[in-house]
């Protein structure tokens, strides 16, 4: 049930305006141990925010993120840090997120002596390791971030998100600035890990390829709401929501013999700020009927563990 409402203030043709932007609104999934659910919508569809709540780097409008049985907004200040430990993120921009002033020693060293982990040595030590767990060697530990290329700046991310020993990586676009050449070396490390520490992901991504042998849940956002939801096979093979139909058929064919028709969408993402009434996607649905611009379907389940939020999932069992 998490929300993210913002309010803008501003003026327009001098009367005092509030715009509500519904950055996410009511969204409720479950991520299983061990597993990587994908999070997939253009720009600007409430990922982000999705995240950096689920991350408590910011707080909800509504909702709550419960994380094995407790709210993490409840526990006191000594739990929610210990508990923080245990959720990670690696940012799209591997040269944002870096300091320029640092060594990737200090980077990697600092969440460690935060949290007051370990002695002195076994830091260093932790560090270094995971340095060349990533395909770095330790002789890199006292270069600058901007001595490294990005895919390289994304492992340090990588590594430094290892270093508390998380369950939880959420992993928002971590491959979308890189060159394509580099992107599947390091979807591929980010598997590795997954296997070798037992992790658990929430891969966000614009990209439906990116995803898609990487992912063993999927959920499309739309405008701040999840519209479809669904084991990955499930999803490439029988979409059910007009717009993950759209995103799937705008995805170039794999062979001139696979027959695919494309659905191309009219219009951008609606701005967030008021967003359309009923469905959120009428406005571009290409079969949408008379009560979408004033009902807002319910998210429901009609296969099980397949859910979808359209009015035609209710009548035609979602084809
Ligand atoms: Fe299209 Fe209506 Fe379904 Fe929304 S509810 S996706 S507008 S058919
Ligand atoms: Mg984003």
């Amino acid at each position: 049930g998490l929300k993210k409402h913002f309010a803008l203030k501003g003026s327009l043709f001098s009367t005092k305006v509030t715009a509500h932007v519904k950055a996410v609104d009511g969204v409720s999934f479950d991520v299983k141990r061990g597993e990587t659910l994908g999070i997939v919508g253009e720009s600007g569809c409430g990922k982000s925010t999705l995240a950096r709540l689920v991350n408590q780097l910011i707080r909800p409008s509504a909702g709550e993120v419960i994380y094995e049985g407790k709210d993490l907004a409840s526990l006191s200040k000594k739990d929610a840090r210990a508990m923080r430990r245990n959720i990670q993120m690696v940012f799209q921009n591997p040269y944002a997120s870096l300091d320029p002033r640092k060594t990737i020693r200090q980077l990697m060293l600092e969440p460690l002596v935060i949290h007051q982990v370990g002695t002195k040595k076994e830091r260093e030590e932790r560090v270094l390791s995971l340095l060349e767990r990533v395909g770095l060697n330790r002789s890199h530990a006292d270069r600058y971030p901007h001595e490294f290329s990005g895919g390289q700046r994304q492992r340090i991310n990588i590594a430094r998100a290892l270093v508390l020993q998380p369950d939880i990586i959420l992993c928002d676009e971590p491959v979308s600035a890189l060159d394509v050449s580099v992107q599947a070396q390091v979807l591929n490390l980010l598997q590795e890990l997954q296997k070798e520490f037992q992790l658990t992901y929430v891969f966000i991504s614009h990209d439906l390829n990116v995803v898609r042998y990487l992912c063993d849940r999927i959920a499309v956002m739309y405008l701040g709401r999840v519209v479809e939801m669904g084991t990955s096979e499930e999803l490439y093979s029988s979409p059910q929501h007009p717009y993950t139909k759209a995103l799937l058929s705008a995805i170039p064919k794999s062979s001139p013999f696979e027959k695919k028709e494309r659905t191309v969408l009219l219009g951008d993402v609606p701005s967030p700020v008021n967003p359309p009434s009923g469905c959120h996607f009428h406005e571009r649905c290409p079969v949408a009927m008379a009560k979408c611009k004033t009902d807002s379907p319910v998210f429901k389940e009609t296969i099980p563990g397949h859910q979808v939020a359209c009015h035609l999932a209710d009548t035609q069992g979602g084809n």
